[in-house]
């Protein structure tokens, strides 16, 4: 057995259970190590019978005196045990577990660990822990209790950690020694050994502190380093000054907001420096981040150089090379198109011209970072809604130039607090200003029986000839999950609307018929589109003024955000529905902040609360690892710690190249591995 074998190489690991383990992010058999005990029970105190409370957790060490066959047939057969100890005697209880029969032996002396309920002078515990009473001191112990995924048992995780724990020798200590002397932490053997199996509740603190420590500092080294690497690199373009973005800036049919020329001019200064931009331009849904990319695109194309521009998706990098080809003629700038579904003939003629320097922007999907696109003189990246992208891909476009300036832009937003934790003065842009005259969305949330007015409310928005969306979750109905298909709500409606010219649209169709779809509704042929979340990044068309969502419940807030952001891009009230099923506290909550506010950082904010940070769900799109014991709120001293400790190993050896911090190097490129960190 090896610690970097995949889980499923374990022996009693099958399939299923190792599929359930992913869940729990243990993918290689080392992880198991690194999944933290939730709690522990304590199974050292053994309790006298007579003293056991109701409702208790507690450990009975007693003698089995009779075992009765309790009601029930066959392996259904119910099983129950009189046990007693010196005090006094319970019974206990096994429902359906005739299988257990075996188990016992009568005057033989068990461990029973369970609740323990104490009725009327009755004392009983129901499918309780239990292990044979060898006289064996080491079976007094503390044990690990798990987080459980459905398909995983306590007694499968317990067995599997242990036996991993045996292999625990071969791991090397990452943290370098002078940081764990500087911190008071402990080594990694113990940590992993008393994290897991403690023999006494002082090592949990010891070794949970290393862990957290450990946590955060992995964590805050790795994002000083990609810092350091960014703002270091000087032979990066310096773009010509003369090419005003002004100029360009001046032929949109509106003036620029307060927050979008402030962008540009950091953008500029950014792009006019020899130093390698990587900027991160963060602007809620509709604050006009398109505008502002142009604009750089702009200058970079002016100054002699080549520039691309690549979106998550068709559509929405459709959309972006319909408006920018129209808004460069003008200026004499040609505009090309690339992705996956281009005609052959299309796509060899768009990279000969690219090659060549015929092409002054490209726009397109992923494609523009296949093999053979090559560029004359690329000298700048943008990519739209980046949390759709990997590193890895962002990676492979800067390498088409020789140091481009990169701009990523998102609508997701980092949330003030952990951003400011975390990225310290990291270069990012913030939109924080909607243009002028856009109307608060209004957002109503109700339930399935408020289905039909909602529809009755989209008919009559259309019949003054205003657009609508409607999402559902799925894309077909589906046997095992109970959710609202884009299918089926089609069919629906064209049965209830006949007159009304709806559309579905989803990502399993064909590119042609996606394309055509969002033809007609950006020219108003067709008045509602019911489509999956394909259309959440960026679809930009003025006259839809109402999104009913389905299954509202099933989106996280910030999704639930970008999908509302469809809407309200127009000068019409716009309208935001959202259907859930089953009315849970939290679904009740989320719903409120929705209809409260308009704003994706405070949506952010708030989500962060309901959800807790321990469990901040999608810090993977924040770019930042996710945390399985540290807590950005709660360990907020120990983050000061682990600050300190980073800046002085960095000084010393900013890209831990030294043989001494090669195992820190190797632990922290292992953190960040399948993490897409905007700045990366
Ligand atoms: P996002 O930031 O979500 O990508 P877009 O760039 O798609 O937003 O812009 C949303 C809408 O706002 C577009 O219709 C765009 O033309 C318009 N817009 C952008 N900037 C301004 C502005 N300064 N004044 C008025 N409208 C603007
Ligand atoms: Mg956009």
């Amino acid at each position: 057995m090896e610690l970097y074998e995949e889980i499923k190489t374990m022996a009693g690991v099958g399939p299923k259970k190792a599929h359930a383990l992913v869940r729990l992010s243990v993918r290689e058999i080392g992880d198991l190590l690194y999944l933290f005990p939730r709690t522990y029970e304590d199974r050292r105190n053994v309790i006298q019978i007579e003293n056991l409370w109701n409702e208790e957790c507690a450990l009975v060490r007693a003698q089995v005196v009779l075992i009765a066959k309790g009601g029930g047939f066959g392996r259904k057969r119910n099983l129950k045990l009189l046990v007693q100890d010196e005090s006094g005697s319970m019974e206990v209880l096994f429902f359906h577990s005739a299988y257990l029969e075996r188990a016992f032996q009568q005057g033989e002396y068990y461990s029973f660990f369970g609740k323990a309920q104490c009725k009327n002078g009755k004392k009983q515990m129901l499918h309780p822990d239990f292990e044979k009473w060898t006289g064996d001191e080491s079976q007094e112990k503390i044990l690990p209790v798990y987080p459980l995924v459905k398909g995983l048992s306590q007694k499968d995780l317990r067995k599997w950690t242990a036996r991993v724990l045996l292999q625990v020798k071969r791991l090397n200590e990452y943290i370098p020694e002078e940081t764990l002397g500087r911190n008071r932490l402990c080594g990694l053997h113990y940590a992993l050994q008393n994290i897991h199996y403690p023999d006494d509740p002082q090592k949990v603190k010891e070794a949970r502190f290393r862990f957290v420590f450990e946590e955060l500092f992995l964590l805050q080294t790795g994002l000083l380093m990609m810092k350091n690497r960014v703002n270091s690199s000087e032979n990066g373009i310096s773009f010509s000054a003369k090419a005003d973005m002004k100029d360009f800036t001046d032929s949109f049919p509106y003036p620029l907001t307060g927050a979008q020329k402030r962008v540009l001019e950091e953008i500029r200064a950014d792009m006019e420096s020899p130093k390698v931009m990587n900027r991160l331009v963060q602007g809620d849904v509709g604050s006009g981040k398109t505008a502002v990319a142009a604009a750089a695109l702009y200058k970079a194309a002016r100054s002699g150089y080549q520039a691309v521009l690549m979106a998550p998706t068709e559509i929405l990098a459709r959309q972006h090379f319909t408006g920018l080809s129209e808004q460069f003629a003008p200026f004499g700038l040609r505009t090309g198109f690339l992705s996956g579904s281009l005609p052959a003939k299309e796509k060899r003629l768009t990279l000969e011209q690219l090659a060549k320097g015929e092409i002054d922007v490209l726009v397109g999907t992923h494609a523009v970072i296949q093999e053979d696109v090559v560029f004359a003189r690329l000298g700048l990246v943008i990519t739209d809604e980046q949390h759709r992208f990997g590193v890895k891909q962002r990676g492979i476009l800067t390498e088409k130039g020789e140091n481009p300036d990169v701009l990523v832009m998102t609508a997701t937003p980092i949330p003030r607090t952990l951003a400011m934790t975390l990225y310290g003065d990291l270069d990012i842009s913030i939109i924080d200003e909607m243009p002028p005259g856009r109307q608060q969305i209004i957002t109503r949330a109700v339930n399935a029986s408020g289905r039909e007015s909602a529809y009755q409310f989209i008919l009559r928005q259309v019949q003054e000839g205003r657009q609508a969306y409607i999402v559902a979750p799925l894309i077909e109905e589906s046997m095992e999950l109970s959710a609202r298909s884009a299918q089926g709500v089609y069919e629906e409606l064209t049965a209830k609307f006949p007159d009304q010219r709806s559309a579905l649209l989803h990502g399993a169709m064909k590119q042609k018929d996606k394309d055509r779809i969002m033809e007609e509704f950006y020219e108003g042929k067709t008045s509602i589109l019911v489509s999956t979340v394909v259309i959440e990044v960026g679809i930009n068309v003025p006259n839809a003024t109402v999104i009913l969502i389905e299954n509202a419940e099933r989106f996280g807030l910030a999704q639930l955000h970008q999908l509302r952001g469809r809407v309200g891009r127009g000068k019409e009230q716009s309208y935001c529905i959202l259907i859930t099923e089953g009315q849970t506290e939290v679904a009740k909550k989320r719903a409120e902040i929705m209809k409260q506010s308009n704003d994706g950082f405070v949506i952010a904010e708030k989500d962060l609360e309901l959800r807790g940070p321990g469990e901040f769900f999608g810090m993977r799109q924040h770019g930042v690892p996710e945390l399985r014991i540290a807590d950005l709120v709660k360990h907020v001293k120990i983050l000061q710690k682990v600050k300190a400790e980073a800046e002085i190993i960095l000084s010393e050896d900013p890209t831990l190249s030294e043989k001494k911090n090669e195992l820190l190097r190797q632990k922290i490129e292992k953190t960040f591995e399948n993490v897409e960190n905007p700045m990366l």
